[in-house]
C-alpha cells in the first residue's frame, strides 16, 4: 500500500518503520529542515520504555532513580522511580534512521499545506513548488496542532493545549533526581521541573494553559538560574472525544492528543499507539476499538489532572503527607506513571483519604 505520513517526529517515524518493514511504500514529509530540531521536549521517559527493546545508548543522556515532589510550603517527599532522560535530536533521528533502513523515504523541508478532495498538497519549501499526491492511507503524525487533522475536519474543537517553556541551565544538581514543584503560584494546573542531565547541567521548565513565560521567569529567578538555551512548545491534553480515524486518515501521537494529562509525557503512549496503528493497518483491524486499553489509561490521567487542577495549596500539603506514609509511598514506587490503573487502585486501597479529592471532579 502507498502510505503517506505527515510529520517525522518519533511517533510518525516509528509508525513508518513498522509499516515499511512489512513491505509498504511509506513516504514521510517533515516541514523542518532537520529531524528532531528545534527541541521542544524535556526528554523524560519512564522505564516502561524498556518494553520496546530499543538500544538506549544511542540517545540516553542520564538515568534517574528518584523523583522529589515539593508542595507550595516546601514539604517534600522522594519517590524511587527509574526514569531516563534522552537527547531528543538523537532520539528522533534514531527512529528516522530505522524508518529509512526499512525502506521509508523521508523528505525534510516538505510541508503539508491542504487537502483537495482525495488529494494532498505538499509544499517543497526549498524548490518553492507544490506537489499533489494521492496516497491510499494518510497518517497524521504532525504534532499537537495537527494541520492534517484540521484539513480532514476532525480536530476536536474543545481540545486544550498546554504551552511548555524550558531552559538548559548550569548549576549544582543531584544527577539522579528529578525535582518537581507544585502550587498555584508556581505552575497552575501542572508543576515546574528540574531534570538533571548531569551534576552541572539541567533542563528546567514549566507548562501551563496560559502565561507560561510569566511562571517560567519567576521559577528561574527564584532558583537563580540563567538560561543557556531556551526551548518551548505546545503539548495537547488528551480529549476522550477526539476522533482518530476518518476516511483514509489516521491520527497518532500528539496529533491524536495521546499524552498523559498529569505529566504531559507523550513519548511512551505515542510509541505504544504507533504499534497499535501499524497492527491495525497491517491486519485490517478497526483502530478505535484496538486503542481501548491505552485510552482507559489516558482517560484516568485526564481525571486525575482535572482533580489536581483544582487543588488548593493546602491540598498539596495533604497529598504529600498521605504519599509520604511508607506503605503509600511503596505503592508509588511499585508502578510507573504509564500504569495508572493498578497504581490508583492500590493507592486508594491503602489510603482511603485520597477519596476526599474526588469532589473536584464536579
Ligand atoms: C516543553 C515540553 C516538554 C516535554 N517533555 C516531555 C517529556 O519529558 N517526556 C515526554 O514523554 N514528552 C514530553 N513532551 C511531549 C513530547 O514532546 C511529545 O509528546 C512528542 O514529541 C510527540 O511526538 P510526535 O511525533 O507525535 O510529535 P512531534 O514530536 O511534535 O512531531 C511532529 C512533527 O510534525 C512536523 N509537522 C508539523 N506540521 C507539519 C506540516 N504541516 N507538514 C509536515 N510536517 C509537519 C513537526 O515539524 C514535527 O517534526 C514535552 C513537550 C514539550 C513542549
Amino acid at each position: 500500500m502507498n502510505i503517506t505520513i505527515i510529520g517525522a517526529g518519533p511517533i510518525g517515524c516509528y509508525a513508518g518503520y513498522l509499516l515499511a518493514k512489512e513491505g509498504h511504500a511509506v513516504t514521510i514529509y517533515e516541514n523542518h529542515p532537520q529531524i528532531g530540531s528545534p527541541i521542544q521536549c524535556t526528554g523524560i521517559l519512564t522505564s516502561d520504555f524498556d518494553q520496546f527493546g530499543f538500544p538506549l545508548d544511542s540517545f540516553l543522556v542520564n538515568t534517574i532513580n528518584s523523583i522529589e515532589v515539593y508542595s507550595p510550603s516546601q514539604k517534600k517527599i522522594a519517590i524511587k522511580q527509574k526514569d531516563y532522560i534522552v537527547c531528543r535530536i538523537r532520539f528522533d533521528n534514531f527512529f528516522a534512521d530505522r524508518a529509512r533502513e526499512a525502506g521509508a523515504k523521508i523528505f525534510v523541508n516538505h510541508s503539508f499545506l491542504r487537502k483537495e478532495r482525495e488529494k494532498l498538497v505538499i509544499k517543497d519549501i526549498i524548490a518553492d513548488r507544490e506537489l499533489i499526491i494521492s496516497p491510499e492511507i494518510v497518517i497524521a503524525a504532525d504534532g499537537p496542532l495537527s494541520p492534517t487533522a484540521k484539513a480532514y475536519g476532525f480536530y476536536h474543537p474543545q481540545r486544550e493545549n498546554y504551552y511548555g517553556v524550558q531552559a538548559v541551565v548550569e548549576g549544582v544538581f543531584e544527577p539522579q533526581t528529578i525535582k518537581t514543584y507544585f502550587g498555584n503560584d508556581i505552575c497552575p494546573g501542572l508543576f515546574a521541573w528540574i531534570a538533571p542531565e548531569s551534576t552541572t547541567t539541567a533542563r528546567v521548565g514549566v507548562a501551563t494553559l496560559k502565561n507560561s513565560k510569566y511562571y517560567f521567569d519567576r521559577f528561574m529567578k527564584e532558583h537563580h538560574f540563567t538560561a543557556k538555551e531556551m526551548q518551548a512548545g505546545t503539548i495537547p491534553v488528551y480529549h476522550p472525544k477526539q476522533r482518530l480515524h476518518k476516511d483514509n486518515c489516521y491520527l497518532v501521537g500528539d496529533a491524536a492528543g495521546y499524552v498523559k494529562a498529569t505529566t504531559l509525557g507523550g513519548l511512551v503512549p505515542g510509541l505504544q499507539q504507533a504499534e497499535i496503528l501499524a497492527r491495525c493497518i497491517l491486519e485490517k483491524r478497526e483502530y478505535q476499538p484496538e486503542l481501548k486499553p491505552l485510552r482507559k489509561k489516558l482517560w484516568l490521567h485526564r481525571q486525575v489532572h482535572r482533580i489536581m487542577a483544582k487543588f488548593s495549596d493546602q491540598d498539596w500539603d495533604r497529598l504529600i503527607t498521605y504519599v509520604g506514609q511508607p506503605h503509600v509511598r511503596k505503592v508509588f514506587e511499585s508502578y510507573t506513571r504509564d500504569n495508572p490503573i493498578p497504581l490508583l487502585s492500590h493507592v486508594l486501597w491503602n489510603e482511603p483519604r485520597f477519596l476526599r479529592f474526588i469532589k473536584y471532579l464536579w
